[in-house]
């Protein structure tokens, strides 16, 4: 790698003698070989000490370290050639590596055989050669002392070098550890180009989108600044919106004002036509009696029954008496009666409805309502209360409720809020039957009038079912009917000869007028009121007969009282008037009607009905008249 560093080539001391690697590395010192003049024996000395020999005297220290010093001085020589005869005879002796021609070639150059007489000569010459060889010793210990130093020298640089050694190897092996990391960061890098690519692409991609987004700023820009402009168009429309706003607005609350002003003047209306209406129920009598005569089964006129065309008010029974002696004309005896209405054979169950609405519109005002039904068995008593299922055939009751319904409604508009609660009750030899009762027969429960201290009555185990649609009560009057059915099956028409009272409690409250009202609407099919002989009723019939006879005539009684403003009202002498006590009375609105069958063998009960109806309608008489005092 680059990084590594680079080592110039160092000159280590060679071990090989004569090698080309030692030509190659030291090329200088082959150069001054070449170049320097061969050199004379005697210059040996003066060789010893320069760079040269240093340098030889190196490579005989490593390659024979174990000669002695004739070795090294041969070592020393400056030329493998030319070497001092005496050296090279020594080296020569000891089988040193000396060409023999040299040493012999010095031989002869250097020493003259001297005589053997010569002794001077000789010791001379032996002495010569002894400081010959002191000045070779002592150069050879120079040089020994120089390569000493040069071996301390070379020694220093060896752990020199041998420290340099370890710290390359160990910055070698941090290298290795380095390049190791680094194959790491190539896998790493090779991830990362991996991902370079996928950035590319993705970056690719993305200038695509981008120049599509780009494209779509663009329009969506020209289309921000249409809408801008739509805008400012709009903003200016709201500018004159919001103006026309305000005047709304301030229209609305001074209309708002008018409106609370209006529902104040008309609750104030409400009120006064409440009384005006209750003045006028109590000028037409609280207590009124309405006459109603039935149709013929078969269609036909009825002859004794007389109503005048000009009159709505009165009927006549007339009786004609034949002649006993067939000499004289038969006499004709008329029996004229007048009520508060009366209705023919032809009217129909709405204008009956209508003569009665108003006593209904009473209850809603707060008054407590009370209506009879009262006549003999089959004069259509049941036909007038209830009627029959279809629309124009409903009787009083489903006409009731429904315009107490709808009325109610209305004046929900006003602020009123209304419960209704309905019973059904049915009252047989003065015992009380629930007729909404949807129980097993075993397990009726016995009933009880209580009156609580307030004065209402309750019914003990009754049941009182709410009520808020028309359909509820509707379903009511046919759970009603199919009790007294059951009833009549097994105790032979039961209904004829019991009384049956529909009632409707009424809760109105104004919450924000702080008002409330209670009242009770009561719509009774009284029992069948023909009177029977006393030869012809026994046991069962004849308990049955008295306990009819006795409430009827009671009820007879109580309102005649009532009307007499007497100070004792016998009403707990039946069952019936003492459950009707709390509506009759006081300011509780009264109305029977008096039903009457056509047929001429019917006779003596319509005359009975007529009469008993007459007396109530005295009553009323008393007290309209009492009223225009
Ligand atoms: P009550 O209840 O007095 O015993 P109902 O109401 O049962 O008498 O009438 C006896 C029959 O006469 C029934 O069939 C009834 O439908 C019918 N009826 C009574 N009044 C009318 C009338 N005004 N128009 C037509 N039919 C009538
Ligand atoms: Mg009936």
């Amino acid at each position: 790698m680059s990084r590594l560093p680079v080592k110039t080539k160092r000159h280590f001391p060679s071990t090989s003698t004569g090698s080309d690697n030692d030509q190659e590395m030291i090329p200088a010192q082959k150069k001054v070989r070449t170049d320097t003049e061969p050199v004379k024996p005697q210059a040996a000395s003066t060789i010893i000490g320069s760079r040269r020999p240093v340098m030889a005297a190196r490579k005989a220290a490593v390659s024979k370290p174990a000669r002695g010093t004739e070795a090294a001085t041969v070592c020393a020589g400056p030329s493998k050639r030319i070497v001092k005869p005496s050296v090279a005879s020594a080296a020569s002796a000891r089988g040193g590596n000396v060409k023999q021609p040299v040493a012999s070639t010095s031989a002869k150059a250097g020493v003259t055989k001297r005589h053997a007489w010569d002794l001077k000569g000789k010791v001379s010459d032996m002495e010569g050669k002894i400081s010959n060889y002191k000045t070779k010793i002592k150069s050879a210990n120079q040089e020994n002392e120089v390569l000493k130093e040069t071996m301390l020298l070379n020694q220093t640089e060896v752990s020199e070098l041998k420290r340099q050694l370890e710290s390359q190897r160990r910055q070698i092996s941090e290298y290795e550890q380095e390049l190791k990391a680094l194959s790491g960061v190539q896998d790493e890098l090779e991830k990362v180009s991996g991902e370079k690519n996928t950035i590319q692409n993705e970056l690719s991609h993305l200038q695509d989108k981008y120049k599509v987004m780009e494209t779509l700023l663009k329009s969506q820009e020209t289309e921000l600044q249409t809408l801008q402009v739509k805008l400012s168009v709009q903003e200016s429309t709201l500018t004159r919106v919001q103006e026309t706003l305000r005047d709304t607005e301030e229209e609305v609350r001074s209309l708002r004002e008018r409106v609370a002003e209006q529902k104040d003047e008309l609750h104030a209306r409400e009120m006064e036509r409440r009384q005006l209406h209750n003045t006028i129920q109590e000028l037409k009598g609280n207590i009124r009696v309405f006459c109603r005569v039935r149709p013929l089964l078969d269609g036909g006129p009825s002859k004794h029954i007389q109503l005048p065309a000009s009159d709505d008010k009165t009927i006549t029974l007339a009786k004609t008496e034949e002649s006993h002696t067939g000499k004289t004309a038969d006499t004709q005896k008329n029996y004229n009666f007048s009520f508060d209405r009366v209705f023919g054979p032809v009217a129909s169950q709405q204008e009956i409805f209508e003569e009665i609405s108003l006593l209904v519109q009473s209850v809603l005002d707060g008054y407590n309502v009370c209506c009879f039904a009262y006549g003999q068995t089959g004069s259509g008593k049941t036909y007038t209360m209830v009627g029959n299922e279809f629309d124009e055939t409903r009787g009083v009751i489903p006409r009731a409720v429904q315009q107490i319904f709808r009325a109610s409604e209305k004046l929900g508009t006003q602020g009123w809020e209304f419960t209704f609660t309905a019973s059904f009750v049915e009252i047989y030899n003065e015992s009380l039957r629930d007729l909404l009762y949807t129980g097993k027969a075993k397990n009726r429960p016995e009933h009880e009038i209580r009156k609580s201290s307030t004065n209402e009555v309750t019914i003990t185990n009754l049941t009182y079912e709410h009520v808020s649609t028309e359909d509820q009560v509707l379903g009511l009057i046919a759970l009603a009917n199919e009790n007294r059915s059951t009833a009549q099956t097994s105790q032979n028409d039961l209904s004829s000869r019991s009384h049956s009272v529909f009632q409707l409690d009424i809760e109105g409250v104004n919450a924000g007028r702080d008002i409330k009202c209670k009242s009770t609407l009561c719509l009774v099919d009284l029992a069948g009121s023909e009177r029977m002989l006393k030869s012809q009723s026994q046991g069962e019939r004849f308990k049955e007969m008295t306990a009819i006879n006795g409430s009827l005539s009671n009820l007879g009684i109580v309102i005649n009282a009532l009307a007499n403003k007497e100070n004792y009202i016998p009403y707990r002498n039946s069952k019936l008037t003492y459950l009707l006590q709390g509506v009759l009375g006081g300011n509780s609105k009264t109305l029977m009607f008096v039903n009457i069958a056509p047929e001429p063998d019917s006779f003596k009960e319509t005359l009975n009905s007529l009469r008993f109806a007459s007396k109530v309608n005295d009553c009323v008489i008393g007290t309209a008249s009492a009223n225009r005092k």
